[in-house]
């Protein structure tokens, strides 16, 4: 039976009729498997006149009250944490595990926002000047609007949603069209943990609920995760129109290897980070720079791993690496196999051929299924467009380098800048590298270095516009605004006219 996905407003499913719909595939079989409603503006305001209305209520409930509803809403996704990773497989094509992994992720932000009263602590000046005391409050902004990718469909909402929810304010989150489904099952999950209905809302929708949301002036704040074109101009008509901005764009994320590093270690990890959920990460490895004399080596450790690499639908256990999202998705990453052999590089592993598990080995009728086996290309230079381009997915290019100054100048040019890897045993070298390349995540040995939930997760260059990274006591500070309160208490001897400016004494 197909499924349709609606709005999810004030604590309940939208029971309107949309006029404009958006379809919902299975990755792994091909199959249109529902329909989601896409809002118009008028089901935009619904949803932030509902988080306005409620913003009052929730900004006045006590810490004590927010975090009771916080650790409710933990438990809850800790017990069912299979239920919302099923759900992922079946519209992301991710395969389970690595759902199961990125609803971890997601739940060490919750389990941060749990710790928010001390992370709300504000200073205190006793006697700034005679009898005078000075404190900061923290306080919410009001509704603040989440717009997420496809590509972590839980975690990216699971960024940003537990703190603004901590900190006090409402939210309305706009998930990506092409797997909507986890922010619903979010959204109840909350209800049921105790969240009063309206503090937290879902629209669902393309540009045109976007639109709204970055003019509405209701709307305070906006954290935005997606490609870098989409996120700059998420960036520059939020701000213009008088919001907070946090908008996070693409990546094309290096891992550079010299010559002193382990091999096998770094084969293991360029294919883990570069084929893990088809290379739809924002955090994948596309290139790895080779420093010589390594480049052959390497180039045979990885392409003899990739051929032992399970191909399959997500909901099967053998699965290592599943479908890409969609099938223009497919056919777009696809092209890029023509592009690179034409503009010089050389095809070492063409994912056009890697099998896929077939019906008898899974139960799954795979054929048409948007399906790409991973693929290598070495001696990939940066005019080309498998270097230049964010192709986002499972696709590695291998770029030959001299020395490490010459790995080092490639990586900085690069218009991205959101994470990077080094491998080597050189605790020098590995240090020099984290001071000098500008990248804002940097893994040492490490091939995806997401920050844990109590630091900050963003790039720099065109992988981050504004000022603020997410989640981590950065996510706390967007999310709030301060204000300084200078008081004394009354006494006799404080009057008396002086039209001069305050100073202390
Ligand atoms: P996308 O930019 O197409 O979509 C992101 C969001 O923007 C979606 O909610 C979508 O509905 C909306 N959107 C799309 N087109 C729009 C338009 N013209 N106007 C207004 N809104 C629009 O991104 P995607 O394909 O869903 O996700 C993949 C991209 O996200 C990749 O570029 C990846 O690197 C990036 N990403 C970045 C991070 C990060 O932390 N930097 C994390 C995850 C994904």
């Amino acid at each position: 039976m197909s499924k349709h996905v609606t709005h999810w407003i004030e604590g309940q499913p939208w029971t309107g009729t949309a006029e404009r719909h958006g379809d919902i595939y299975d990755p792994a079989t091909g199959a249109l498997t529902g329909t989601v409603d896409f809002a118009s503006v008028r089901e935009v305001d619904d949803a932030v006149a509902a988080a306005a209305a409620a913003f009052p209520g929730w900004r006045a409930t006590s810490l004590a009250k927010r975090v009771a509803v916080l650790f409710r809403f933990r438990e809850l996704i800790n017990a069912r944490r299979e239920e919302l990773a099923a759900l992922i497989v079946s519209e992301h094509g991710k395969v389970h595990a690595d759902a199961l992994g990125e609803v971890a992720r997601g739940i060490e932000v919750v389990e941060f926002a749990c710790g928010i009263p001390q992370l709300l602590k504000g200073g205190f000046t006793d006697q700034a000047s005679t009898g005078v005391e000075v404190y900061e409050l923290q306080q919410p902004l009001g509704p603040v609007a989440i717009i997420s990718p496809f590509n972590f469909p839980a975690m990216v909402p699971m960024w940003f949603f537990p703190i603004a929810v901590a900190t006090g304010n409402t939210v309305i989150v706009k998930p990506s069209e092409k797997d909507p489904s986890a922010a619903n099952w979010l959204a109840a999950l909350w209800k049921e943990a105790g969240l009063p209905d309206g503090v937290f809302n879902v629209v669902h929708g393309d540009k045109v609920a976007v639109d709204r949301i970055l003019e509405h002036p209701d709307v305070k704040a906006v954290s935005f995760v997606g490609s870098t074109p989409i996120a700059r101009y998420v960036y520059e008509n939020g701000t213009r129109y008088g919001k907070r901005v946090q908008a996070l764009g693409g990546a094309k994320n290096h891992m550079l290897v010299l010559p002193d590093a382990d091999l096998d270690l770094a084969a293991d990890s360029a294919v883990n980070a570069g084929f893990g959920a088809a290379g739809e990460r924002c955090m994948a490895v596309s290139v790895l720079v080779a420093v010589d004399p390594i480049g052959d080596e390497l180039v045979g450790r990885i392409t003899e791993r990739m051929a032992r690499l399970r191909v399959g639908p997500g909901c099967s256990p053998a699965s290592e690496m599943g479908p890409l999202v969609t099938g223009v998705h497919r056919d777009k990453v696809t092209s890029y196999l023509d592009s690179g052999v034409q503009a010089g590089a050389t095809l070492v592993v063409d994912g056009r051929k890697h099998p896929i598990d077939s019906h008898a080995e899974t139960g799954v009728d795979t054929g048409n299924g948007f399906w790409l086996g991973p693929t290598l290309f070495d001696h990939v230079t940066r005019e080309m467009p498998i270097y230049t381009d964010e192709i986002f997915g499972p696709v590695l290019s291998v770029v030959r380098a001299h020395s490490y100054e010459e790995a080092l100048e490639l990586i900085n040019s690069n218009l991205y800048g959101n994470g990077v890897a080094i491998f080597t045993n050189d605790g020098g070298a590995a240090t020099r590298f984290r001071n000098e390349v500008e990248v804002g995540m940097v893994g040492i040995n490490v091939p995806i270095p997401v920050p844990v939930a109590y630091y900050s997760f963003g790039g720099w260059k065109n992988s981050l516009f504004g000022d603020s990274h997410a989640y981590g006591t950065q996510g706390v500070h967007f999310y709030t605004r301060t204000k300084a309160v200078t008081q004394r208490w009354l006494d006799p001897s404080h009057g008396g006219i002086n039209l001069g400016f305050p100073t202390n004494g």
